[in-house]
């Protein structure tokens, strides 16, 4: 059987610690589903639809990998989907916390599932969505952060 694992997250961008995750996360399942949590009482500032266009262009042409936004119970998505597994990245023991709480209500609403961790690479555990977020929002470049190229000045969004 095909091993499908849900990547979710807010991915508010996603940036090259996500990358990491997915790449890695290739070596042990057949497929990955990066899944962008859209939440009606959470604004976002890049909206799902490009976010979810700047990652298929980073995984250019890798038909292991597909994207998609939802909105509502990751692991009722994960099942929907058939993936008996959720993805996560641990940078530190603040994600531990975090990750542990949400991983037991996953298994909660879906009792098959599995979370698999995968600790980020030294280089990239600096590397936040919410950092990149401030110093985009300020003008700065942030393309060293990215696995691709984010237009300056998306002031519209
Ligand atoms: P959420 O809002 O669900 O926490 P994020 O988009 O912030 O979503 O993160 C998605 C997943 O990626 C989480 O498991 C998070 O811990 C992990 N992650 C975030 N940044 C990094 C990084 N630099 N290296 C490895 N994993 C990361």
């Amino acid at each position: 059987m095909k091993k499908i694992a849900l990547f979710p997250g807010s991915f508010d961008p996603f940036t090259k610690g996500h990358f990491d995750i997915v790449t890695r996360g290739l070596s042990l399942f057949d497929e990955i589903v990066i899944g962008i949590g859209t939440n009606i009482n959470k604004k976002r500032f890049f909206p799902a639809k490009l976010m979810e266009d700047l990652i298929r262009q980073s995984f250019d042409g890798n038909d292991r990998i597909k994207v998609l936004s939802y909105d509502g119970l990751t692991a009722k998505v994960a099942r929907e989907l058939g993936a008996r597994y959720i993805l996560r990245g641990l940078r530190n023991t603040t994600d531990f916390e975090y990750e542990n709480a949400i991983s037991q209500v996953n298994r909660y609403v879906y009792e098959e599932i599995e979370t698999v961790f995968l600790i980020t690479s030294p280089h990239l555990a600096p590397i936040s969505s919410s950092i990149v977020r401030d110093l985009y929002r300020y003008g700065q470049d942030v393309d060293e952060f990215l696995p691709y190229h984010l237009p300056p000045n998306l002031n519209h969004l």
